[in-house]
Order: C-alpha cells, then sequence, then structure tokens
C-alpha cells in the first residue's frame, strides 16, 4: 500500500493552500478530490475580493493556477472519492473506490455542496431548468425569463452573471431583506433586468419535459400564485461534504467538523480546513488561510511524532 506523509481531502481553496505548504515543507502529500480542481470555487464566474487581482480572476482559472502551484511543489494529485478514513498503525487507511493508501496525517477540506429546496419537482427537473449553477447553465437560459432562489451572496452574484444571457429574473427570497454584501445588493437593484419577489418561498416546480412554471407562497399573507419561467436557479446555501466521516471525527449538529483552534478535530493527526470547518468565514481568502494553518499543524505533528519514535 502506498504511503504518503499527508493526505488532503479535497481540491478547493483549502486544500490546495494545504497541499502547496506541505509540499514545500517536503511532506510526501497526496490531495484527493472528487469532482474538479477548485471545488466551489471552479463553478463562479469572477473572484472580485481575492487580493492580489484588482481586475478579478475567473473562478475557473485561479483554480487551474491553485493545482499547477501545488504540483509544482511534489503534490500528487488524484481524481478519487474517499470512501472510508480509518485509524490504522498509529496512523491511517484511506480506502477510495480506486484503491487504499496509508497517511500519517490527515486535513480535511471537502467543502460544501449546495443545498437543495426539497419542493416537489425539483429533482425530476434537475438539469432541466432547475439549476445550482448560473456559470455552468447560463447560456442555456438565453432571452429567457427564469427565477432565482435565495437572499445571499450566491443569489446575486450568480444572478447578475444570469444577466448577460436572460431577458429578466425574479429573486424570491423568503424574507423581506436580503443577506447579500452591499456591492452586490446596490448592483442587483441597479440593473433593470432584477426584480424582487419579497416575503415568499417556492412551493413546486412543475413542467411536463422541462420547467414552466414555479408555484409560490407569500409566507406573510399565505396567497399562493403561479409564475411562468423558463427556469429556476437555486442558491440557498450550502451543506457539508462530511457524509464519509460520520462516526470518525466529531461534527456538529449541522454535520461540519468540529476543530480546535488550531484546527485538528478529535481525532490526533486529523486536521480541517475551509469551509467544512465548524464556524469557517466561507470566503475563498480565509479558506486558503485556514489551509495554511492545518498545513503547519499537520507538519508539527508529524514532527512530534518522529521526535517521540527516535526516544
Ligand atoms: P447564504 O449566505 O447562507 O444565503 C442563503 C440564502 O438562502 C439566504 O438568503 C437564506 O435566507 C436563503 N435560504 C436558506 N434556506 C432557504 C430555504 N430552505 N428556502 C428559501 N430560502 C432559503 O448562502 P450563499 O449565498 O450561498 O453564501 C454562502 C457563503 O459564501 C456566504 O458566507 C457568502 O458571503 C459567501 N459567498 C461570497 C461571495 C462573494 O464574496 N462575492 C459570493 C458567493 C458566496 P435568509 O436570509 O432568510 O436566511
Amino acid at each position: 500500500m502506498v504511503s504518503y506523509d499527508v493526505l488532503i481531502v479535497g481540491g478547493g481553496g483549502a486544500g490546495f493552500t494545504a497541499a502547496i505548504y506541505t509540499s514545500r515543507a517536503k511532506l510526501t502529500t497526496l490531495l484527493l478530490e472528487k469532482q474538479t480542481p477548485g471545488g466551489q470555487i471552479a463553478l463562479t464566474d469572477m473572484v472580485e475580493n481575492y487580493p492580489g487581482f484588482p481586475e478579478g480572476i475567473t473562478g475557473l482559472d485561479i483554480s487551474k493556477r491553485m493545482e499547477e502551484q501545488a504540483k509544482r511543489y511534489g503534490t500528487e494529485v488524484r481524481y478519487e472519492e474517499v470512501k472510508l478514513i480509518e485509524k490504522q498503525n498509529g496512523g491511517f487507511q484511506v480506502n477510495t473506490a480506486q484503491g487504499s493508501y496509508q497517511m500519517r496525517s490527515i486535513i480535511l477540506a471537502t467543502g460544501a455542496s449546495f443545498r437543495m429546496l426539497g419542493v416537489p419537482g425539483e429533482r425530476e427537473l434537475t438539469g432541466r431548468g432547475v439549476s445550482y449553477c448560473a456559470t455552468c447553465d447560463g447560456a442555456f437560459f438565453k432571452n429567457k425569463e427564469v427565477v432565482v432562489v435565495g437572499g445571499g451572496d450566491s443569489a446575486l452574484q450568480e444572478g447578475l452573471f444570469l444577466t448577460r444571457f436572460v431577458n429578466g429574473l425574479s429573486v424570491v427570497h423568503r424574507r423581506g431583506k436580503l443577506r447579500a454584501s452591499p456591492i452586490l445588493q446596490d448592483r442587483a437593484r441597479e440593473n433593470p433586468k432584477f426584480r424582487f419577489v419579497w416575503d415568499t418561498v417556492v412551493t413546486r416546480i412543475e413542467g411536463k419535459n422541462k420547467v414552466e412554471n414555479v408555484r409560490l407562497k407569500n409566507v406573510r399573507t399565505g396567497e399562493e400564485n403561479d409564475l411562468k419561467t423558463g427556469g429556476i436557479f437555486i442558491f440557498i446555501g450550502h451543506v457539508p461534504a462530511t457524509e464519509f466521516l460520520k462516526g470518525f471525527v466529531e461534527l456538529d449538529e449541522k454535520g461540519y467538523v468540529k476543530t480546535s483552534d488550531k484546527l485538528e478535530t478529535s481525532v490526533s493527526g486529523v486536521f480541517a480546513a475551509g469551509e467544512v470547518r465548524a464556524g469557517a468565514v466561507k470566503q475563498l481568502v480565509s479558506a486558503c488561510g485556514e489551509g495554511c494553518e492545518a498545513a503547519l499543524a499537520a507538519q508539527a505533528y508529524l514532527e512530534q511524532l518522529d521526535l517521540v519514535s527516535k526516544k
């Protein structure tokens, strides 16, 4: 079985930053990512708040650059999904569908995936007008009217991206006040393609082979009505990607990984960084900062292990 000093699970900002640091510290590093490099950032059109890029940088571009940087210092990157992690011989055995690896320490950086609305029609019509990624699917909605659900940064940022294609969009938000940052709120309010439907939830998504209609309910008055639409984009937050960690490390009630202030989990030698971590600020720059911190903590842990074994 192949053995490494550090396993990093997840190839987003936190994972790749951790990999850059552990590789540069000459620790043998394997990074396992189940989909594409960059995680959520790769699905973002433009990153405008990462320092050093005054004109912004596309999510895809910064993701590729982070991967390239980690590989340059020796990180091995494999596209495999981790199924199980178990303690073994003072280290950890990690199983994926493709194989097994032996690790001395682990950094969990799996981030989170989009939350579903959980209404009738959503699952059936996903990919047929229901989308969770404007950057991926926006171009399919040229000259259409669409619905965007949510009132956070994602809803407005992705909505602004959609205005390149669509005729108009209705932001359906369950409250009367947006959660998004003021700069995005200003841009959305100034854009003539935006309309806001306040205090309203989507209760049903309808259509024969593709989305044609959404059923809306005003949460204040209880009034229901139909809105004809060519598509619905859902941005209502995230759920942590920690299913495979249940029973291995301690999670909070929402499923995020609990850590100490040194980013160590309930299992010695296992660290967590970025959005998957309970209490993390959900920004690329802070995910990268946590990736660095977790890498330094893993390095200190391994140095301590080596000292003890030499005694
Ligand atoms: P978020 O900030 O958690 O916002 C989710 C939105 O969806 C909220 O407005 C929430 O309503 C609404 N919502 C949640 N559950 C719902 C449900 N079941 N039905 C209807 N509406 C529901 O999520 P996000 O916008 O994806 O952002 C996640 C994090 O990433 C945030 O920290 C954000 O700042 C960050 N982010 C930053 C940028 C940027 O810096 N440009 C871009 C994207 C994301 P309530 O407001 O009523 O709770």
